[in-house]
């Protein structure tokens, strides 16, 4: 399974590498949490990894053009790096490897809920970016940029939504071919659509207040970016924590979503599990 891990997951990150989702070091970020998730927990792991991987890498060249305008607000291009490869995948690369070492149902649905969040994150990131209604700041309602963290819109609760829902219902089908019963099934679906948009929920919360904003003198436009905007001037820090980017609060948000997940299942589904 180590070997078969680290050929698919090699498999992926490259195609990543040609479809220009990854940077080369995001190659290596995907080979590491891809042979993990693969070496650890098997086939249905590594299908939620796959899924996510092929929707998000389809969702960001969806309305390509649109979205390059936007690009300079990000701290980093469309191509996915190593510290983005972990903040997505490494919570779930942790519980896989939890399950390995002690191994408990409850890893599973934790990985489910981490593997919700991720996918709920991107999908509303990729979509919601094109709402037309200017997105609000979660906390106050302010209208904001397109693109800014902590900004949401009806379009990217529902991208949300779907994504988690996905990944929970791929979950719930290698339930069913495991032989596990459709009651337990669907509550799996439905605990990783849950957990997927409360730690989606969790990532916007985070993204309007802790998150590290900084500023433009210059361009006078917030971003994401320091310590230097592309403009070139320097950023200074507008709100927030400096020592948390993007990257910390997708991490963090996805270990919400999997705490959500074994939740709901220790206090809902625990007769059956
Ligand atoms: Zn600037």
């Amino acid at each position: 399974m180590l070997l078969l891990g680290l050929v698919l997951s090699s498999a992926l990150g490259l195609l990543g590498y040609w479809r220009r989702s990854l940077s080369a070091s995001g190659v290596l970020g995907a080979i590491l949490v891809g042979t993990t998730i693969f070496a650890a927990g098997g086939w249905a792991w590594g299908a939620l990894l796959v899924v996510f991987f092929l929707s998000s890498s389809a969702l960001s060249h969806f309305q390509e053009a649109a979205k390059q305008a936007l690009a300079e607000k990000f701290s980093k291009g469309s191509r996915r790096d190593l510290a983005q490869a972990l903040a997505n995948g490494g919570a779930g690369a942790l519980a896989a490897l939890g399950q390995a070492l002690w191994p408990h149902p409850l890893w599973w649905l934790a990985f489910t809920g981490i593997f919700a969040t991720v996918n709920a994150d991107t999908w509303a990131t990729e979509l919601g970016v094109l709402s037309r209604l200017p997105p609000r700041l979660i906390l106050t309602g302010r209208p904001v940029e397109a693109g800014t963290s902590g900004g949401v819109t009806p379009a990217g609760a529902l991208a949300a939504f779907g994504g988690a829902g996905l990944i929970g219902l791929v979950a719930a089908a290698f339930d069913l071919a495991a032989g596990g019963s459709a009651a337990l099934a669907a509550g799996l679906a439905l605990a990783a659509a849950l957990s997927g948009v409360c730690g989606s929920l969790c990532d916007s919360l985070l993204g309007a207040s802790a998150q590290g904003i900084y500023y433009c003198d210059v361009c006078q436009k917030e971003t994401e970016r320091f310590p230097r905007h592309g403009c070139g001037a320097p950023t200074r820090l507008l709100r927030g924590w400096r020592w948390l980017d993007n990257d910390g609060v997708n991490f963090l948000s996805s270990i919400v979503g999997g705490i959500v997940a074994a939740a709901i299942a220790l206090v809902v589904m625990s007769p059956w599990i």
